[in-house]
């Protein structure tokens, strides 16, 4: 097994935590890896290019924000742009089906042989007749292989909806006129139209396709295009988005092991929204196109967009093994490393999220309280801890009434504030020694970082 994406990303991150800023340097490597990772997908070149130039200029000079190392905040990135380009930033309407026309309306299928058309014609057979509630009529255009026609039939047949006959005597052009008719005639809502296609892309087929829809003039012309076809998917996209006005596009057999850049350059190519997408060869195996979890599979990032989100795990790794250093060595936990860790959860986001992680008696305080509260808390706590000298934070126990007072106005907070720290900071030390009794590996799993 490859390395996914972001485990390759982990280690260059090793060399660069605190750093603030994404930069040319600072991505340098990890671009690299990027674009790896674009081509074991089997994303075209050329797009591989320019998806690459897109991701780069919106990362230089985004902010490493909290906790978050450069690596996470890149991956962040491109997770973001992947997902906007394979059709993220389109509208719901965009991405479902355009039926709002004079009945019936007409679903044009185009693509090489093989590519799923005719599976794909009972698949959106039955999911228009099953979701959307509407009368379906499907007809071959495939008049060169008897068989096609038969295997339409079958899957109008399981799909629910009505199949109109045609054989391989007819052209294509006349198979289409009677079949709208038809439609007419008995009320259907809705026309779905297959058509032949060819093993490489084909004048004459290309022609017959195009003269097809300029007849029909259908709803939907929808370019069925076989996830596993890899590089040639550029070229095949190009083609048939050049000699049709496409509508949109079906990816088909995502069951597959690719890594689905076909879905990448096809996009890319064509401009056009991936409406749905082939799960299996049986009708039931089709879905909505979910443009997030293709982005995540092309990068081969199975769980990196929870890892991104998950902050918590990347609490700096450093901080976490200097501390558990001294407590090992028998060092006091003393103020300074409360500030430390407080700081720590602050940059660390959602706190909700992150209680599951912590110790028992911490969980059921914290549970208590909202992210903001918690938030504002830590802001003020880390307010009064700032106002006291070393020394203090050194010696907590030197703390009494007027350092209290002074050490109060200074965090511009009232007094039974820093008590509360304090006892606070006490509880904590206690877990502190009880860590340290045997709970050491606990702690640093709880602190461990993304490693
Ligand atoms: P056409 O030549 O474009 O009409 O393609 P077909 O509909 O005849 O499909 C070609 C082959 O691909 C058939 O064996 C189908 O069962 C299979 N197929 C189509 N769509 C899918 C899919 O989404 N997943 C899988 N696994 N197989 C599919
Ligand atoms: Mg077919």
């Amino acid at each position: 097994m490859l390395d996914s994406l972001s485990q390759r990303l982990s280690k260059i991150v090793k060399t660069m935590r605190g750093q603030a800023r994404l930069t040319e340097s600072n991505t340098k490597d990890m671009l690299r890896e990027v674009r790896l990772a674009l081509l074991e997908a089997d994303v075209a070149l050329p797009v591989v290019r320019e998806v690459l130039a897109r991701i780069k200029e919106k990362a230089m000079g985004v902010e490493v924000v909290g906790s978050l190392n450069p690596g996470q905040a890149l991956v962040g990135v491109v997770q973001e742009e992947l997902t906007a380009i394979i059709g993220g930033d389109l509208s719901p309407e965009e991405r479902s089906l355009n039926l709002r026309v004079q009945p019936p309306a007409v679903i044009l299928l185009a693509g090489l042989q093989g590519a799923g058309k005719t599976t794909t014609a009972g698949k959106l057979a039955k999911h228009i007749v099953e979701t959307m509630k509407k009368k379906v009529l499907t007809v071959s255009c495939d008049v060169y292989r008897p068989a096609a026609i038969e295997q339409l039939r079958t899957v109008t047949e399981q799909a629910g909806a009505t199949w109109f006959p045609s054989t391989t005597g007819e052209k294509p052009i006349d198979i289409a006129a009677a079949a709208v008719a038809e439609a007419r005639r008995r009320f259907y809502d809705v026309l779905i139209v297959d058509t032949a296609g060819r093993l490489a892309i084909d004048e004459a087929m290309m022609n017959e396709v195009a003269e097809l829809n300029s007849y029909l003039k259908p709803a939907e012309t929808l370019f069925v295009i076989d996830a596993m076809l890899g590089q040639d998917a550029v070229n095949t996209a190009r083609a048939f988005n050049e000699k049709l006005p496409l509508t949109g596009i079906i990816l088909t057999k995502a069951d597959g092991d690719s890594r689905g850049g076909a879905a990448l350059s096809v996009r890319h190519v064509t401009g056009k929204p991936i409406k749905f997408m082939g799960t299996a060869e049986k009708l039931t195996g089709f879905e909505p196109f979910d443009p997030e979890a293709m982005a995540s599979r092309i990068l081969g990032m199975g769980d990196i967009v929870g890892l991104v989100k998950d902050v918590t795990k990347s609490i700096d790794i450093e901080q976490a093994q200097k501390l558990a250093e001294k407590i090992k060595s028998g060092n006091r936990f003393d103020l300074s490393d409360f500030r430390a860790q407080l700081a720590q959860m602050n940059g660390m986001g959602d706190f909700s999220s992150i209680l599951d992680k912590l110790p028992a008696q911490f969980q059921q305080a914290a549970s208590k309280v909202s992210d903001d509260d918690v938030k504002k808390n830590l802001r003020r706590t880390l307010g009064i801890i700032d106002s006291m000298t070393p020394l203090e934070r050194r010696k907590p126990e030197l703390i009494k009434a007027s350092r209290k007072k002074r050490i109060a106005a200074g965090a511009g907070v009232p007094v039974q504030e820093v008590n509360r720290l304090l006892k606070q900071f006490e509880q904590m030390q206690d877990m502190m020694k009880m860590m340290k009794k045997g709970g050491l590996s606990r702690m640093m799993r709880m602190f461990g970082g993304l490693t």
